[in-house]
């Protein structure tokens, strides 16, 4: 019986990581595993244990610069079905974004639902799991800001939460441990749809201005 039987549809064998990165560049990994739910996440992370199979969790790819040599692990991508999810509460004011979801829809979803906080993000190319795991932002902001609460999956399969002032926020890093995060829980504030869309604009030609964002680029190299 194969190391992954019964998760055939989710898994890749021997798959060229390049495809996947931003710069394009990555050899080939052992796997390439896109479970759809917390469910079959745990199991994968059950079966690479149980088989001694290390684990990488990959977002976009747009922060990430592997070697030509490959993995020899199991590449996770957290992108598909549960995790492509998000859920708002607009009475609070508040989303509930999983992983996979890509920042650039989820800043334009929250203009149109005229929700304010995550202006900062525009232009940043990227998953909410890796620009939580990055802390991402920039000049006008940080998406940590946001953040009150994370859900997150230990290497042993265990799911549990971590919020505000326990979870701390620096310059491009946090200190999440867990080796996936699954959602995060976000605080924003009601605002007039235009007025944030205004801002939005606004941080989009400053980053042209800066950043040639017609070309593939490398944004700036801050570490
Ligand atoms: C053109 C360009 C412009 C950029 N501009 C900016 C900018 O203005 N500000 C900025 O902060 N960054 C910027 N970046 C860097 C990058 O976009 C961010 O770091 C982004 O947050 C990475 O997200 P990702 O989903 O691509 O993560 P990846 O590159 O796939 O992964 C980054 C890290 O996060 C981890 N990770 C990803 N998902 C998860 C998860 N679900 N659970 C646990 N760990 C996870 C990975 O293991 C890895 O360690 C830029 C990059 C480019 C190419």
């Amino acid at each position: 019986m194969s190391i992954f039987s019964g998760l055939d549809e989710i898994v890749e064998t021997d798959y060229p990581l390049a495809k996947r990165t931003w710069y394009g560049l990555g050899g080939p990994a052992d796997y390439l595993i896109r479970p759809q739910t917390v469910e079959q996440l745990k199991e994968v992370v059950q079966r690479c244990s149980e088989n001694k199979i290390p684990i990488y969790v990959m977002g976009f790819g747009s922060n990430l610069l592997i070697s030509d040599d490959g993995l020899r692990a199991a590449v996770i991508k957290l992108e598909a079905g549960q995790f492509a999810q998000t859920q708002f509460n607009l009475s609070e004011a508040g989303l509930t974004a999983w992983a996979g979801v890509e920042l650039s829809r989820v800043v334009l979803t929250c203009v149109q639902k005229g929700l304010s906080g995550l202006e900062a993000l525009t232009g940043i190319p990227g998953s909410v799991g890796g620009a939580i795991k990055m802390n991402a932002g920039g000049n006008f902001g940080d998406i940590g800001a946001a953040v009150e609460t994370v859900t997150l999956m230990d290497a042993q399969g265990s799911v549990f939460e971590k919020s505000k002032p326990e979870l701390v926020f620096d310059y491009r890093r946090t200190n999440i441990t867990a080796k996936f995060i699954l959602n995060a829980q976000l605080k924003l504030n009601a605002a007039d749809p235009e007025q944030i869309m205004r801002t939005v604009k606004e941080i989009w030609i400053y980053k042209k201005n800066n950043q040639p964002l017609n070309t593939k680029n490398s944004g700036c190299i801050f570490k």
